[in-house]
């Protein structure tokens, strides 16, 4: 059994040492299209994991113009296995934080800065967890494999990392933990249990150019045909269901004296529920083929188009998942602590693997402002921050949930 107050005397002692690691991380730019930045990041990550045994492996890209994934692992004596997983990649380019002044910044209880909590603050939690366990419980941290994944480019499309995880889970992983932010409700720390599936598309019109004023009649316009079709592409979300549709962007036509030729439409669609995404994307791409409005000389239709640019398929709820989300639960009851879970509209790497291993997400602090680099005069508007006091309490939650997972107590 892990005694409660020694660990959190612990964690409190080497809470410096993981902000300062966080210190450093925040301060290499490392947006998804800065790949010297990711990988710089990725070999101080893997400096500091080094002092607990973990050697590297740097996995390119299947995209260019991404840094490499990396992978550390560290053999244990047993068979077991346990996956961590997080990203090194951020949503702010070095010109944005330039131009926001968004850096390191401690006020209060809050550190703002680019990835403090999505998901620099994941990576932290990650070493401060196995740190802690090399020290309050070596016999799991000796005996379990311990496999530490990082996405170079979570936060855009990067179907490859699963494949780079599933090709390398051990045979008997017991858990692949994500270490995206926790949620909250008042004082339940949440994890997270399911989170939906996206599909990225274009809707592209051709319709047929005329001039506006000579042949007017001739035209077939594609604004107008994309006008009617929005209404029915908004249509498809249902509430009832959990699926949603965001019309992103709409463009169309060249000129004002030029009947348009060409119009589209693009945006994204999201579902928890297999089924229902499943649905939702053959009700898009029913809506191609001849559409409606045509030239009134001749009857010439415009002709639509529907492509899916990008699928992440949805991470539903179920039983391996809930499973581990109740060790969380018990864990947290036994540090007083309410632990609970919830799902979440938000993509992780999650979704990419939990039909592989049993996932869990959500082990990372609390933090607010994810994605936001700006800062508002009358406080309305925040930076992206993790809390710095909810740091130990959830430090302690997975180290002994951790423990139980493994058997130990
Ligand atoms: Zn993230």
């Amino acid at each position: 059994m892990l005694d409660v107050t020694k660990l959190n005397t612990f964690l409190e002692a080497e809470l410096p040492g993981a902000l300062e690691f966080l210190r450093q991380m925040v301060g290499i730019n490392s947006f998804t299209l800065n790949p010297s930045g990711v990988n710089r990041l990725a070999r101080v990550t893997t400096e500091q994991f080094a002092s607990l045994g973990f050697t590297a492996e740097y996995v390119d890209s299947a995209f260019p113009n991404y840094g490499q994934h990396l992978v550390l692992t560290r053999r244990g004596s047993g068979n077991q296995s346990i996956a961590m997983i997080s990203h090194l990649d951020t949503v702010f380019s070095p010109e944005e934080e330039e131009r926001n002044q968004f850096h390191w910044s401690v006020e209060g209880d809050r550190i703002y800065g680019p990835g403090t909590h999505d998901i620099k603050g994941g990576t932290m939690m990650m070493w401060l967890v196995l740190k802690t366990l090399q020290k309050h419980a070596p016999e799991v941290f000796e005996r379990i494999t311990w496999k530490l994944f990082w996405n170079s480019s979570e936060e855009t499309f990067s179907p490859d990392f699963g494949t780079v995880c599933a090709q390398r889970f051990e045979p008997n992983t017991i858990a692949a933990l994500v270490f995206e932010a926790e949620g909250r409700l008042g004082d339940e720390r949440l994890m997270v249990l399911a989170r939906k599936g996206r599909a990225t598309w274009r809707v592209t019109v051709t319709g047929r150019g005329s001039h506006a004023g000579g042949k007017h009649s001739h035209g077939a316009n594609a604004a107008v045909q994309l006008g009617v079709l929005l209404p029915k592409i908004a249509a498809i979300t249902d509430y009832s269901r959990e699926l949603t549709v965001n019309i992103g962007t709409i463009t169309g036509g060249t000129v004002l004296n030029r009947v348009p030729h060409e119009a589209r439409a693009e945006g994204e669609l999201r579902a928890f529920d297999s089924a229902t995404y499943k649905s939702g994307v053959e009700k898009l791409l029913a809506l191609a083929g001849a559409g409606d409005v045509g030239s009134p000389a001749d009857g010439f239709r415009c002709e639509v188009k529907v492509e899916i640019l990008t699928e992440c398929r949805p991470w539903p709820r179920n039983a391996a998942t809930d499973r581990l989300c109740e060790i969380w639960i018990e864990a947290g009851k036994e540090l007083n602590l309410s632990v609970g879970g919830h799902e979440r509209g938000g993509l992780s790497d999650g979704n990419q693997i939990w039909d592989v291993v049993p996932t869990l997400d959500g082990l990372g602090p609390w933090g607010d402002g994810d994605h936001c680099s700006e800062r508002s005069a009358d406080g309305s508007k925040v930076p992206e921050f993790v809390e710095i006091s909810g740091i130990v309490p959830k430090a302690a939650i997975n180290v002994l949930a951790i423990a139980k997972l493994a058997g130990m107590s």
